[in-house]
């Protein structure tokens, strides 16, 4: 089988490694992939959101199904423009990939279909938004409405901090266009949990957390990932039930079903799961530990994704999870991410990783002289997999240590949350 894949990131890195582990004949192109990616198939020069070049490109490849990595040319209608000629891709219509792109949709669709998340309201004015948060009390939530690259969101603790952020996003403009929400706080914690669906089934991988902040014991600026873990030992409860099918039922009720990948983030509350936000596709880098889980529980995904892709439904049987090993990911970032991440440091790898580490490039490019280089705020990311998942912890940072660039920054606490929960 040939699987068009786009994006060049660590996510699509662990996907393509993740296809050849199921069927080693399979044949990856990706667009634009990365030296990782490389290693695994062909990588033509092409941009993930050059949705022209990438309907070119697979009406020349004719591959079974295109996957597509990130969220920006699902925002932009590939899927769209590729069922239009008969191509299967892999991943949300554009309309559907506003559960993500859009936070005022998303977060009315579920408030009308039940599905339990923050309350919140919708403003365009200053002064609205801010009595809407003084009714809320602090803490409150304030989120941008469209894609912010991660940063649209803020937690205030005071009144103070939420008005700030208001102003920023209404008044300064920060973002371009000008709507927010003004969201209830939710306390809990967190679980990423992704769910293969065809639009009215659902089929859930194993669970996920991230650790977002640049620095260990989640200080720092936010960043879009610094590492994961899966699975986590928390129970993510009824949330098939009560959130991903009701959410699927209300997508094909807007006439916008939603096939390919929701990514469900949620708020484990002591009122049971509630959910945070939506993603229309493969989280990064929760994928990249998440995907090595999957694999070493000898869980297929390439069919599933072939039959989503060609429209077909999900086969009724789903898969029984045997107790599934650790996968812990830890994140090399460039010197200055997330700011200004500095590009064209040589990498040194180790010459040999033990088994069950995976070493998945991000930002990484060869130079003219073939020598490898950072080329992106994330760079690398190293999963090791063992069966306890203090080794797992242990191993992946190892590792990651042992990986050397200039101003090379990585957190040595990932998954500290879990190993508290397992000391008990
Ligand atoms: P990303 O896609 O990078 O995760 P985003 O910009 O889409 O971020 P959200 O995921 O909606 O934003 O929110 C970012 C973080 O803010 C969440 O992971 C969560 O920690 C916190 N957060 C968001 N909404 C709430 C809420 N209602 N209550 C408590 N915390 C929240």
């Amino acid at each position: 089988m040939k699987v068009l894949l786009v994006g060049g990131g660590g996510r699509e890195h662990a996907l393509a490694w993740k296809l050849k582990r199921e069927n080693p004949d399979t044949e990856i192109v990706a667009a634009p992939g990365n030296p990782g990616i490389a290693t695994l198939g062909r990588c033509v020069n092409v941009s993930a959101t050059d949705v022209d070049a990438l309907v070119a490109l697979a009406e020349q490849q004719r591959p079974a199904f295109t996957l597509v990595g990130p969220e920006a040319p699902l925002a932009a209608g590939l899927v769209d423009r590729f069922r239009a000629r008969g191509l299967p891709a892999f991943g949300p219509t554009q309309d559907a990939a506003e559960i993500e792109t859009s936070k005022a949709f998303a977060k009315r669709l579920m408030l009308d279909a039940g599905v339990p998340t923050a309350r919140a309201t919708r403003h365009t004015d200053p002064t609205d938004a801010k009595r809407a948060a003084a009714a809320l009390g602090a803490p409150v939530v304030v989120k941008y409405s469209g894609l912010a690259a991660g940063k649209g969101v803020v937690v205030a603790h005071t009144m103070r901090d939420a008005e700030r952020a208001i102003d920023d996003m209404l008044v300064g403009h920060v973002y371009g266009e000008a709507e927010v929400l003004v969201e209830e706080f939710m306390e809990g914690e967190e679980l990423s949990v992704f769910y293969l669906t065809d639009g009215h089934a659902a089929l859930p991988l194993v669970p996920a957390q991230d650790h977002k902040r640049l620095h260990d014991g989640d200080e720092g600026p936010n960043t879009g990932g610094m590492g994961a873990y899966a699975p986590v030992s928390l129970d993510a409860g009824d949330a098939l039930e009560r959130i991903v099918l009701p959410t699927l039922g209300a997508m094909r009720d807007a006439r916008r079903p939603f096939t390919g990948l929701l990514y469900a983030g949620l708020m484990l509350t002591a009122d049971g799961p509630r959910v945070v936000e939506f993603n229309c596709r493969f989280g990064d880098p929760e994928t990249q530990a998440v995907l090595p889980v999957m694999d070493a529980l000898g869980l297929p995904l390439g069919e599933l994704m072939l039959a989503i892709a060609r429209g077909d439904r999900l086969p009724d049987a789903g898969w029984t999870v045997a107790t599934p090993p650790a996968a812990v990911t830890t994140v090399l970032a460039a010197h200055g991410y997330p700011e200004k991440p500095r590009t064209g440091d040589p990498i040194e790898l180790p010459a040999q990783v033990p088994a069950g580490v995976e070493i998945f490039h991000a930002g990484t490019k060869r130079d003219a002289d073939g020598r490898l280089v950072t080329a992106g705020g994330r760079v690398l990311a190293v999963t090791a997999v063992a069966p306890s998942f203090d080794d797992a912890r242990a191993t992946s940072r190892a590792v990651a240590e042992s990986i050397r660039f200039d101003g090379r920054q990585m957190r040595r606490d990932i998954g500290w949350r879990e190993a508290e929960r397992l000391a008990g």
